[in-house]
């Protein structure tokens, strides 16, 4: 097999949806770190979270933050960026990393939503003070006030029906927005997403490596369907909280076994006991189709 590049979610995904501890995964992070293999961090979350929470997970690589909004990659990285970009794209220098921007910035889109808001039923995030947020996901003080610097999403909690849900997002994509399902919220964000970023970064890696990846990607949610859908093994981890996201147009999705870290760890463990076994990684027949 191709060298491999993991693209995970977070929250449900590689960490608990109720805890969110990583510490089933643990052993196997450990594995990816000690193999060289690219873990990338692929999340709604924010820059600011990740910051603490890479420290945590031992992390090194490069990661996306806000459903596939921008790209952060570490200056240490092996990637052989140069100052200010490179053939690829043009790259902001953001203190210790490079950064690529898939997406508009999140004061444009509250300017947007503001105009728009009349007859909906919603709370954004720039609505709320640090206790909504705190009372809304069960993070802690310093948590939620790292989730809400955010630069290029707004979370809704959307207060309305399903169908009023549609139509705000029909005029959101009259401005080149659009909304995005996570676990809790609603995202307001622009027309990037977690797929866009994860081949963006596969390529780097492609012309690093000199030869082309092998992508899999492991989500529990809608908003991970994009990414699922493009990543050349495709792992939906089970959700204590809802049911799997179907993807669209593909047979060959593995749904895990365990709930979140640790149908983490069971799929990233047998993709990586095949990959040293046998030249190509297909699944076997005890893997469970979705
Ligand atoms: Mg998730």
């Amino acid at each position: 097999m191709s060298p491999l590049l993991i693209s995970t979610d977070l929250d449900g995904t590689l960490l608990d949806h109720h805890t969110y501890s990583h510490a089933a995964a643990a052993p196997v992070l450990e594995a990816l770190l000690k193999q060289h293999i690219p873990c990338i961090l692929n999340t709604s979350k924010t820059f600011a979270e990740l910051i603490e929470l890479r420290q945590q997970l031992h992390h090194q690589d490069a990661f996306i933050v806000e459903n596939g909004a921008a790209v952060y990659i570490p200056k240490t990285s092996q990637l052989g960026l140069l100052p200010g970009g490179n053939e690829i794209s043009p790259l902001e220098d953001i203190g210790d990393y490079w950064r690529k921007a898939f997406a508009p910035s999140r004061s444009r889109m509250i300017d947007i939503i503001q105009e728009l808001r009349d007859g909906y039923r919603f709370t954004g995030f720039s609505d709320m003070a640090v206790q909504d947020v705190i009372d809304l996901t069960g993070l802690s003080d310093a948590q939620a006030r790292l989730a809400m610097q955010r630069e290029y999403t707004e979370p809704l909690l959307w207060q309305d029906s399903p169908g009023a849900l549609k139509r705000f997002a029909n005029e959101l994509s009259d401005m080149d927005l659009q909304i995005q399902r996570g676990g809790r919220f609603a995202h307001v964000m622009g027309l990037s997403d977690k797929s866009q970023a994860m081949l963006w970064i596969a390529d780097l890696y492609t012309k690093a490596f000199g030869k082309a990846v092998t992508t899999m990607a492991l989500g529990d949610g809608q908003n991970d369907v994009g990414m699922l859908s493009k990543a050349d093994i495709a792992v939906v981890v089970r959700s204590p909280a809802h049911p799997p996201p179907k993807v669209p147009d593909r047979n060959d999705v593995w749904l895990t076994e365990h709930y979140g870290p640790e149908g983490w760890a069971e799929a990233v463990s047998k993709v990586l006991k095949d990959s040293g076994a046998q030249t190509d990684a297909a699944p076997d027949a005890s893997q469970k189709p979705q």
